[in-house]
């Protein structure tokens, strides 16, 4: 990987020339800030004051022009969290002119992005913040090909796991105190700035409690096409074959405590090989490995349990939560296993004897000690048998909590598991279609009066285009009919192309009919045009 900014030496006077001339352009995506992303032709970036650069010339661009709504509350987020507050992009803006009077401009050649890093200390927001946005808004972009640029303005260091990071691209990313390095104003060729959120599947609780994000738009296929993405570059095979359990332990805090016993009971329960991984003992990558193989993951509440992202199909992911933390509340590992197509299989088993937890009042606050604390609230916190909900990221109670060690009690864990995991599925899941069926075609109705108080109305339909190229296990048809002016609907499931009504079928009477196809019970295709039937 390249330190330097460039191997192809750029034309400097060209490139000045085109910045005087032509200016700053700008062009975006997204009617918010929190759904923007810019191109930039000639963006720069002055290193003494910290602050990116627009240059107004003749031929300049800025779409969108905002005026000062610009500064309302941003232009952009930066980081793929939405609309957090120290996550915001803008610029200055000055005349090309004022070149003239400026340190000499370092041209960036290569296509960058410039993003912010949400917080690189911690593995799951590696992942869900960072890698998997970055991944995929490079796929948005051509030219944020594998020779693009990432320049990380967050402000932070390189972070545990910067390796992760040079996975993307075969350049050097840049963190902001290197820009330094290179000058008093850089200026890139060419740049996009911003995330796309649309991989992203949790909200950490900056505004609402944490929870998943109420429109999620990534499913188990692109999740697991970046972990291959992942694999590959690292140069990780999945070794197939031996079936065995991965208890993935903390080392620092939150610890289970009986853990020799747990990883008895796992055997003998599943008869399988148990091993134990944690990030202080191992490599990040031989982790990986293992993981890739494995038929179950189990783990303390964590970042590290994103890393179930890298498990076969049909895998089974416990999650252990400590004592008085609602499992159901902090559910960003829940969400992402059960994400359509990741096909794992999801347990959570919750400590509720609080004789088998171990507190720590006496540690920092941000490591969960309350003995900084009033008395009072001291007292309150520790009488009480769960945290109730509440915002991020620094409510002492939940780190009290969630920072406690814990000893499994074996009985209600296995209990727990042989309710809920389907044996046969482990590790065998097949992968299931995706594939929506078409428009129903040709859809039309007949209709005839038996008697004054009868009437018939038959309804039929072609099948989808596509289902002739298809092998689907079960084609059903589901017909919605509404009399006119009428605000409820009858729906019937039909397992024929046509059928006759006669049931709340009144003569001399308009209905509205709606026909859609459903694969295997739960892909469910379009309506075709609502045909209007007269008795
Ligand atoms: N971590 C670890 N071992 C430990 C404690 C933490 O590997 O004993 C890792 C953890 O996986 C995460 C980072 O250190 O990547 C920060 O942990 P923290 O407890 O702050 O966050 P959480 O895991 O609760 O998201």
């Amino acid at each position: 990987q390249s330190q330097e900014l460039s191997q192809v030496r750029i034309d400097y006077h060209g490139a000045l020339l085109a910045l005087q001339e032509h200016g700053t352009r700008m062009v975006c995506t997204g009617k918010m800030h929190t759904d923007r992303i810019c191109r930039f032709d000639y963006l720069c970036y002055c290193t003494e004051a910290e602050e990116f650069v627009f240059f107004h010339s003749n031929a300049s661009v800025m779409l969108p022009n905002l005026g000062p709504r610009r500064f309302q509350p941003a232009l952009l987020d930066l980081s793929s969290v939405e609309d957090h507050n120290t996550q915001y992009f803008n610029f200055l803006e000055l005349p090309a002119a004022a070149l003239k009077f400026m340190p000499k401009p370092v041209f960036v050649p290569d296509v960058t992005l410039i993003l912010n890093r949400f917080n690189p200390d911690n593995l799951m927001h590696i992942f869900h913040d960072d890698l998997l946005p970055i991944y995929y808004t490079m796929q948005q972009y051509s030219d944020l090909d594998d020779e693009a640029r990432l320049v990380f303005m967050e402000g932070w260091g390189e972070g545990a796991h910067f390796d992760l990071y040079r996975l993307l691209s075969s350049k050097q990313p840049l963190l902001k105190e290197q820009l330094k390095t290179f000058g008093k104003l850089m200026c890139f060729t060419k740049s996009y700035v911003g995330l796309s959120k649309m991989t992203t599947w949790y909200q950490y609780g900056f505004v609402q409690p944490q929870g998943p994000k109420a429109n999620i738009l990534i499913s188990g296929n692109e999740i697991r096409q970046f972990a291959s993405f992942v694999m590959e570059r690292l140069n990780i095979t999945r070794e197939e074959g031996d079936d065995y359990i991965v208890v993935f332990k903390r080392t620092t805090n939150r610890l289970i405590l009986n853990e020799a016993e747990l990883l008895l009971a796992l055997a003998q329960e599943f008869q399988m090989r148990t091993v134990t991984v944690s990030l202080e003992e191992q490599s990040f990558d031989s982790i990986i490995q293992i993981i890739s193989g494995a038929t179950m993951l189990v783990s303390m509440h964590g970042a590290q349990m994103i890393t179930s992202m890298f498990l076969p199909r049909g895998a089974a992911v416990v999650e252990l939560f400590p004592y008085a933390i609602n499992s159901e509340q902090y559910t960003p590992y829940k969400t992402l296993a059960s994400l359509p197509g990741m096909d794992l299989q999801y347990v959570a088993w919750r400590n509720t004897m609080e004789e088998n937890t171990v507190t720590y009042p006496d540690r920092p606050w941000d490591q969960g000690g309350i003995v900084h604390l009033e008395k009072e609230e001291q007292e309150r916190i520790l009488a009480s048998k769960e945290v109730s909900r509440h915002l991020c990221c620094r409510n002492p109670e939940w780190l009290f909590r969630i920072y406690q060690d814990t000893t499994v009690d074996i009985a209600s864990f296995l209990d727990i598991l042989r309710e809920t995991l389907k044996k046969p599925n482990l590790k065998k899941a097949k992968v299931a279609s995706t594939i929506h069926p078409g428009r129903v075609r040709e859809p039309k109705c007949q209709t005839s009066v038996q008697a004054t108080n009868e009437a018939k109305l038959l309804v039929s339909w072609q099948i989808p285009w596509n289902l002739k190229y298809l092998k689907v296990k079960e084609v059903k048809y589901e017909v919605w009919i509404q009399e006119q002016g009428e605000n409820t609907y009858m729906p019937y499931i039909l397992p024929h192309q046509n059928y006759t009504f006669l049931e709340n079928i009144k003569p001399f009477t308009t209905y509205l009919v709606w026909v859609r196809c459903i694969f295997n019970k739960n892909l469910l295709g379009p309506f075709a045009d609502v045909l209007i039937c007269k008795t």
